[in-house]
């Protein structure tokens, strides 16, 4: 297989070289605004990745220009074989990262060394124990957060992921931002996206503007703008000698689609070639029946939309009626 660089590009030029992997639908949290109320209907194990055929689809996308996975769920560290599957993924030309809801990263440390495995996204939607238990319907503060100290101390590149809500989480912004002080974290605060299930209105919503408003308005001239990498989906900040740093992810008010380079690939095979891409592609049923998913993969990231799957516009990406073929993000894996 050739290791063709520039294979998965989409009619606007953009390269796609980072694929999330979601290795589970599971979950030990049940935070409102990613799992449904009532759940998700439990599959039969069958309908979904095997560690194996995770590793050779993986290899796949990898012979087409891949250079970065990142691993996702719902809870990717729920997986019982969530070791093995990082053991092989890391013999793989790539850089290895991971998103958890940080619950079991204790568990995870030696594998995570031993693998390389360095950049590190937890998900902490507050810094206060009872409002997080609230947000996510179980009591886990405790050992997120201490898994979250363990990582800092042990100098992994720890980013942790907050989705600000009006009247939620919104009053933590700037405790979020002071955590960076003594802390070298990257915290990053994700506007509220829409998503199956989520009983998403924008009204719940703050903007990137209004955040760094509440930002400036409380640290005035000590709030430095620091370099976006290339393709970074973050604006990022730093206040003056603070050791972290902070920035805003801005999928509703201020896309960044222009430089987007990602793919996702769901626990049960298909292939999203956009976030909010009701449609999909399957590529477990035709790799089970020994057929090339090479012309399947490369077809879908081609047919990729320009913003958002078409979603252009603020009121297109408000219509909840777009959005109800897309998956909960806990199938999706965000
Ligand atoms: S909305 Fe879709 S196209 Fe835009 S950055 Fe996200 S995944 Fe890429």
């Amino acid at each position: 297989m050739n290791n063709d660089q520039n294979i998965l590009t989409d009619q606007f030029g953009r390269v796609h070289d980072y694929l999330r992997i979601s290795l589970t639908e599971r979950c030990n949290l049940r935070c409102f605004y990613c799992m449904p109320e009532e759940g998700i209907v439990l599959r039969p194990r069958s309908e979904f990745m095997s560690k194996d055929e995770i590793v050779s689809i993986a290899n796949t996308f990898v012979a087409l220009g891949v250079k970065k996975i990142r691993l996702t769920g719902g809870e990717p560290l729920v997986r019982n074989d969530a070791k093995e599957i990082i053991n092989e993924l890391s013999k793989l030309p790539i850089e290895l990262a991971i998103t958890t809801n940080g619950i079991l990263v204790d568990k995870f440390i030696d594998t995570f060394k031993a693998n390389r495995m360095n950049s590190i996204n937890v998900s902490l939607d507050s810094l206060q124990e009872n409002k997080l238990n609230k947000i996510t319907r179980r009591n886990y503060f405790k050992s997120i957060y201490s898994n979250i100290q363990r990582l800092i101390r042990e100098d992994f590149h720890v980013k942790i992921n907050a989705v600000i809500m009006r009247g939620v989480n919104d009053d933590e912004i700037i405790d979020f931002i002071e955590f960076t002080k003594d802390n070298k974290v990257h915290f990053r605060f994700i506007e509220f996206m829409p998503f199956d299930g989520n009983k998403w209105d924008w009204s719940k919503g703050i903007s990137y503007k209004e955040m760094m408003a509440i930002v400036n308005n409380n640290f005035k001239e000590k709030v430095s703008k620091i370099e976006d990498k290339k393709n970074d989906t973050a604006k990022n900040y730093q206040i003056d000698r603070y050791k972290g740093t902070f920035a805003v992810i801005s999928s509703v008010t201020n896309p960044f689609c222009d430089s987007c380079n990602r793919i996702r690939l769901t626990a049960d095979g298909r292939l999203k070639n956009c976030l909010f891409s009701g449609s999909e592609t399957d590529l477990l049923t035709p790799f089970r029946n020994g057929i090339d998913v090479q012309p399947l993969i490369i077809e879908s990231i081609w047919r990729k939309k320009e913003r958002r799957s078409g979603m252009e516009t603020i009121t297109q990406f408000s219509d909840s009626a777009l959005h109800s073929n897309n998956r909960s993000m806990v199938s999706i894996g965000g």
